[in-house]
């Protein structure tokens, strides 16, 4: 993913101040390789690697996140924007029935989708959808939409495959109005490439129907050609809309991107799977994560920037260098922490978390953590800022206020004397790292 493309070229800037023009543009190769790789559209590569580096260079670096995170972060912000908002709306005609055609090529999941849209319909605004069956060239086309109709328990109408779809379109709609349908999905015929008697056809149904929407279904997994083919229907025909199927499968996003930018049509909805329920609104959001190739890492910078106050990181950053690091800064680091949600959950999102043997099931110890925070609950101040005066008496004492043991009291003091330790040592490493340059 371009994460991981990022890694080194973030390694360069770590502990860096302000992100230079030079840092911007090592990072900004790195984009560009990753996203021609996603299968974007090289226009849409130029122009949005520009305005990234524009928002990148000079900016400060923010204490919880180290200056790679943050290019990330703009990077994700306009990969976000690209794709435009989250769009599920569906046209309401003035005068129901509301008329949907579905258009696009051959396989591209136009029938499936038909069927998916009509169960949204029908479960999320109460509707109740005609099915179509305007698609007579695909030999046991209206059977499958059939086949669905019965699965969902809607009717589907057809004509056979002797009627002319503008014909079948026609009829439909004044049996939609007879029955009281609010809304008529058509499922038209694809070819396998776009061609001038598809389109004739395509022209033809829209012209007497006059649909309140013309949704555009693309395979996410053709990559460049979903979006030629966005293209020449959205300029052919005219789309309001485009839904991407098989976002379940194994594809890099690209076309997503390149789809929106191009048309600069919204993409509305996602097909997710081969099943019925399986179609969701699109979320912008979520692909530009996935087309970093990091989604968990993102949501960690995400609660990192939210939980941690940047005042108490520097305030802590200080106490660890002068040593006086007390049970109260444990304590609250330790609530920190969990405000980000639950520990062994924060682990596994760490970057590379994943590579290392063992850690991806490791357990944290949710009770153990409440103990510990019982314990240090019941020092007195004085215990908190000066844990040597802890005698074996104090000692019962708090292990009975805790409902812990002396064992456990024990123990928590030695880590506590162990962490400091290791702090010493780190912030040692971070101010010899800093002299020489070093990244840290
Ligand atoms: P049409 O020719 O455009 O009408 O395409 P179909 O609706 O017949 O779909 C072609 C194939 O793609 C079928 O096997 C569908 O089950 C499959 N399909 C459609 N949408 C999705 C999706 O979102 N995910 C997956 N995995 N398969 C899909
Ligand atoms: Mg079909």
């Amino acid at each position: 993913g371009l994460a991981d493309r990022l890694q080194n070229t973030m390694q360069k800037i770590r502990g860096k101040g302000k992100v230079t023009e030079a840092d911007v543009k090592d990072m900004m190769r790195e984009v560009r390789l990753a996203l021609l790789e996603a299968d974007v559209n090289f226009k849409v590569v130029k122009s949005f690697v520009k305005k990234v580096s524009e928002r990148s260079v000079g900016q400060e670096v923010m204490k919880s996140l180290t200056p790679g995170q943050q290019v990330i972060k703009v990077v994700k912000e306009e990969l976000t924007d690209l794709m435009g908002g989250e769009q599920s709306q569906i046209a309401v005609a003035k005068r129901p029935p509301t008329v949907i055609m579905m258009v696009g090529l051959q396989g591209a999941g136009k029938t499936t989708t038909t069927g998916k849209l009509a169960n949204l319909l029908r479960k999320r605004y109460n509707r109740k959808p005609l099915l179509v069956a305007a698609d007579i060239y695909r030999p046991a086309a209206i059977k499958q939409l059939e086949t669905l109709g019965k699965q969902l328990n809607m009717p589907v109408f057809s004509l056979g495959d002797q009627v002319s779809p503008v014909e079948i379109a026609k009829q439909a709609i004044e049996k939609a109005k007879e029955d009281h349908h609010d809304y008529v999905l058509i499922d038209t015929a694809g070819r396998l490439h776009v061609d001038e008697n598809l389109m004739g056809e395509l022209k033809d149904i829209k012209e007497l129907t006059n649909p309140d929407e013309i949704f555009l279904v693309v395979d996410a997994m053709t990559g460049q050609d979903a979006v030629n083919v966005a293209q020449s229907f959205n300029e052919q025909l005219g789309v309001t809309g485009v839904i991407l199927t098989k976002l379940d499968g194994d594809t890099r996003g690209g076309a997503a991107l390149s789809i929106r930018a191009v048309t600069e049509k919204p993409i509305k909805f996602a097909g997710m799977g081969e099943k019925l329920d399986a179609l969701e609104p699109f979320h912008p959001e979520r692909m530009a994560s996935r087309i970093l190739g990091m989604g968990d890492v993102l949501t960690l910078i995400e609660k990192a920037q939210t939980n941690v106050d940047e005042e108490k990181a520097k305030e802590l950053e200080q106490k660890m260098r002068t040593m006086s690091f007390t049970f109260d800064d444990f304590l609250e680091q330790l609530g920190q922490v969990r405000s980000m949600g639950p520990l062994d959950e924060i682990i596994k999102m760490l970057p590379g978390a994943n590579k290392i043997k063992g850690l991806s099931n490791v357990q944290v110890d949710e009770k153990q953590i409440s103990h510990i925070e019982a314990i240090i609950q019941s020092m007195t101040s004085e215990e908190k800022q000066h844990p040597e005066i802890i005698s074996s008496g104090r000692k019962k004492r708090i292990a009975r206020g805790s409902g812990t043991s002396i064992q456990e009291v024990n123990r928590l003091l030695k880590q506590f004397e162990e962490m400091k330790k290791m702090m010493k040592q780190m912030s040692g490493m971070q101010q010899k790292g800093k002299k020489k340059g070093m990244p840290f």
